[in-house]
């Protein structure tokens, strides 16, 4: 494994990452992962982004605040490294921000004139930043965005002034992009009416931008949480002028970067239980060993680079943590993935909820991939 990440590093390490075009550039961020990515072109990354710093403004929604504490989470680089890999400025981060507010004029935070919504609004007056969403945004009830306040106002409102006057926005999180845990299945859900920021779990068009009118180019980074790397690797590609945003053949239909989720695989190819998977030992209690299809597996409906790349800085991942992958990062999450501990063989009854609209644009063709799989699965029972 540690040569193959050497070869790995030994293919990229001569170019030169300003001069490479788009295609070697994806290629790279999908070998490399952003630690050897910092190692290889760090200094190419510091001579080149010197000079322009960009402000980044992080807000919270309806959330759990868990896709901060992943990037916070991130060990090679640590989240402060690479805010001064990329040269960036954090000028807003809600969960941060306390001591900001103590420090900006010795006094507490609510007390203060320097406090977070005065600051916020100037910000968002100043323009010229990236806006990072984390968390859903509410409409309910009827339209009023009530059920989430930030301050004294609405999260809805405080997200259309930092939305319009944005350069650019990355929705993180399953929350922010598709609506995730805030849109589970309950009796709240109509009057909450949570929504990502450019599409809900069951409508591509149905986000908040769509909602309020605004224009903006938006990057879909999902995951219960999203992965570090994910973030710093988009951002990298963004400053470094290799992520156009107004060219977004690099998404996916969904609004994902495909070097992160392809559309031509899916988790389950290179999972590590895979051998057990493909001689049919299958697990039907946790803690086993063996594959964990029987005890609600989705990964073979699932595209991500997950089992590639990894969770903390790159040691495991849920299936080798010994829990079934519960597709954190597909639109339909969570609705169409639960229960999350059963057995669903058959695709009409894993996203019965949605059936209609998950069918044409969430599994593709990873249904035929899984389809393929589990009738080999069963012919080896
Ligand atoms: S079904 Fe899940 S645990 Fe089994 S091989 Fe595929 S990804 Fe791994
Ligand atoms: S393995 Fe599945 S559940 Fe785990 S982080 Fe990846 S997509 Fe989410």
């Amino acid at each position: 494994m540690a040569s193959e990440k050497l070869n790995i590093i030994e293919q990229f390490k001569n170019l030169d990452v300003l001069k490479m075009d788009r295609r070697t550039f994806l290629k790279a961020v999908a070998a490399l992962g952003a630690t050897s990515f910092v190692s290889v072109y760090g200094n190419q990354l510091a001579s080149a982004l010197t000079f322009s710093e960009t402000k980044v403004l992080w807000l919270h929604g309806a959330e759990c605040t868990g896709c901060s504490e992943s990037a916070l989470n991130g060990e090679k680089p640590e989240f402060a490294d690479a805010l001064r890999e990329l040269n960036i400025s954090l000028t807003y981060h809600e969960t941060l921000l306390a001591q900001q507010g103590i420090f900006n004029d010795g006094k507490l935070v609510n007390t203060s004139d320097l406090n977070a919504e005065i600051l916020l609004h100037d910000l968002i007056e100043a323009g010229n930043y990236i806006l990072v969403v984390e968390g859903s945004i509410g409409n309910g009830p009827d339209g009023t965005g009530k059920i989430c306040m930030y301050g004294g106002n609405t999260f809805k409102s405080v997200f259309e002034h930092a939305a319009k006057n944005a350069n650019a926005i990355i929705a993180l999180g399953t929350c922010a992009t598709y609506g995730g845990i805030t849109v589970t299945d309950a009796a709240t859900k109509k009057y909450c009416d949570f929504k990502g920021v450019m599409q809900t779990e069951q409508d591509r068009n149905d986000g908040m931008l769509q909602l309020l009118k605004i224009n903006k180019p938006c990057v879909n980074l999902p995951g219960c949480p999203s992965h570090p790397d994910w973030l710093f690797l988009t951002v990298a590609g963004i400053l470094l002028g290799k992520l156009d945003l107004t060219d977004p053949s690099w998404l996916d239909a969904d609004g994902r970067p495909l070097m992160f989720f392809p559309q031509d695989a899916v988790l389950h190819d290179n999972c590590p239980r895979r051998g057990y998977y493909d001689r049919g030992v299958l697990d039907k209690d946790i803690a086993q060993g063996g594959c964990l299809w029987k005890i609600g597996c989705k990964a073979p409906y699932v595209h991500s680079d997950c089992a590639l790349r990894k969770w903390n800085d790159g040691t495991s991942l849920c299936m080798q943590a010994g829990g079934p992958c519960i597709a954190c990062v597909e639109p339909i999450f969570p609705n169409g993935s639960m229960p999350f501990y059963e057995e669903k063989e058959r695709v009409e009854i894993l996203f019965g909820v949605n059936m209609g609209m998950v069918a044409a644009f969430v599994i593709g063709a990873a249904v035929v991939a899984a389809g393929v799989h589990a009738v080999r699965r069963m012919k080896k029972e």
